[in-house]
């Protein structure tokens, strides 16, 4: 028997399990469904890496104080088409949906608008937040980076410089187009999932301070036990940026526009900050304003379609749209529940029973 097999638990076990975890550690009922319901989302989406592996960390840093439950943000610049929203270290699961929501209302008012959020708590997928605009029929584009969490090295580099700063844009076609990406080889919750047995890194995801390229988690989180949280403090090495000096700039862009520009801090240096928050500088635009709505989703409902009728290079294969394998792995893991790895499951378990909160069998 493999001892290693994902367990399948169903969508809804899992995200009141969560939902009640985050209640017996200090959130009010909403604000725990809140963030229970995004990381579930990630999970469905696929992406494992910021999902309810992410449980036992938000918990502790709940507890230590880095997130502080019950917060919304602050308006500090208001200027019609444009807003500064400082999230005060409150959830990303709060504080993010309410700059998105502001964004909305903003550009359904003015046709476009920019908001940037400052010292958000983690905020997860990005992508929710730009399928949070396509529901109201709006374009986003997200520049997020990682204030005080220093993991990635630049193009050309071997020490951390930037945070895994992802990037995401939606287009409201139908289906919906949606990027959403880690400007890092691969997020940190991959290197996070790999360490708990699961689906193993790229055999260039990571480098070691000689320039040694490292598929190993160790390079990240130095020693760590079977089952726990880790430490990317641990690790010498880095993660690398993707796309060689490409992706290394867009991550960089990241930095200056979520981090500098919006007042909440770059990846580093990290000393004396003691704990990370998300910055998110983000653009809204509505096409029913541009007056091109109807032609535009045409032009762009053509385009996908042609771009995926693309001669696969292997037998076989499928050109898809980004967004695409999201939306299918959503539909299966709904009916057929979500894959843990067993030392993320168990991990949860042992954050429940610490709450006294009863797991199902
Ligand atoms: P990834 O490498 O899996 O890339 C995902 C993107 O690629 C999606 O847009 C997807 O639709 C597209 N894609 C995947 N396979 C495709 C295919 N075959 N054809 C066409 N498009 C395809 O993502 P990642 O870099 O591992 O990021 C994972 C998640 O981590 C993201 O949701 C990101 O927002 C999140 N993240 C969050 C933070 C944070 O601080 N909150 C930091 C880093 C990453």
């Amino acid at each position: 028997m493999d001892t290693n097999a994902p367990v399948l638990i169903g969508a809804d076990t899992l995200e009141t399990l969560v939902a009640h975890i985050f209640v017996a550690n200090g959130c009010d009922a909403a604000e725990a469904d809140r963030i229970s319901h995004h990381l579930l989302g990630a999970n469905l989406a696929g992406h494992d890496s910021h999902g309810v592996v992410r449980v036992p960390r938000y918990v502790e840093w709940q507890q230590a104080g880095y997130i502080v439950a019950g917060q919304s943000a602050d308006i500090v610049t208001d200027g019609g088409a444009f807003a500064l929203l400082d999230g005060k270290w409150g959830f990303g699961q709060t504080v993010a949906p309410q700059a998105c929501a502001l964004g909305i209302e903003r550009a359904q008012r003015h046709g476009t608008a920019v908001i940037a959020l400052r010292n958000a708590g983690h905020v997860g997928r990005i992508g929710a937040y730009a399928e949070q605009a396509l529901a109201a029929g709006l374009i986003s584009i997200h520049f997020v980076n990682v204030a005080g969490s220093v993991l990635v090295a630049p193009f050309g580099g071997t020490e951390r410089r930037f945070s895994t700063a992802p990037f995401s844009v939606g287009v409201p076609t139908d289906p919906p187009v949606v990027l959403d990406f880690a400007t890092s080889r691969v997020a940190e919750g991959k290197v996070l999932v790999a360490s708990n047995g699961g689906k193993p890194l790229p055999h260039d995801a990571l480098v070691e301070p000689d320039g040694r390229l490292s598929a190993d988690p160790h390079t990240l989180y130095g020693d760590y036990p079977p089952v726990g949280p880790r430490n990317p403090a641990g690790g010498l090495g880095a993660i690398r940026a993707f796309g060689e000096h490409k992706g290394s700039g867009l991550a960089f862009m990241c930095e200056l526009l979520a981090g500098a520009f919006t007042g909440g801090g770059t990846s580093g240096p990290v000393e004396g900050r003691g704990r990370i928050a998300n910055g998110m500088l983000s653009i809204y635009i509505s096409p029913k304003h541009f007056g091109t709505e109807a032609e535009f989703k045409r032009t762009a409902e053509d385009y996908v379609a042609w771009v995926k009728s693309c001669r696969p290079d292997t037998p076989g294969g499928e050109v898809l749209a980004p967004g695409e394998p999201e939306a299918r792995l959503r539909a299966e893991r709904l009916a057929k529940g979500v894959p843990l790895q067993p030392d993320t499951w168990e991990s949860i378990v042992r954050c429940a029973r610490a709450l006294g909160v009863t797991v199902p069998n």
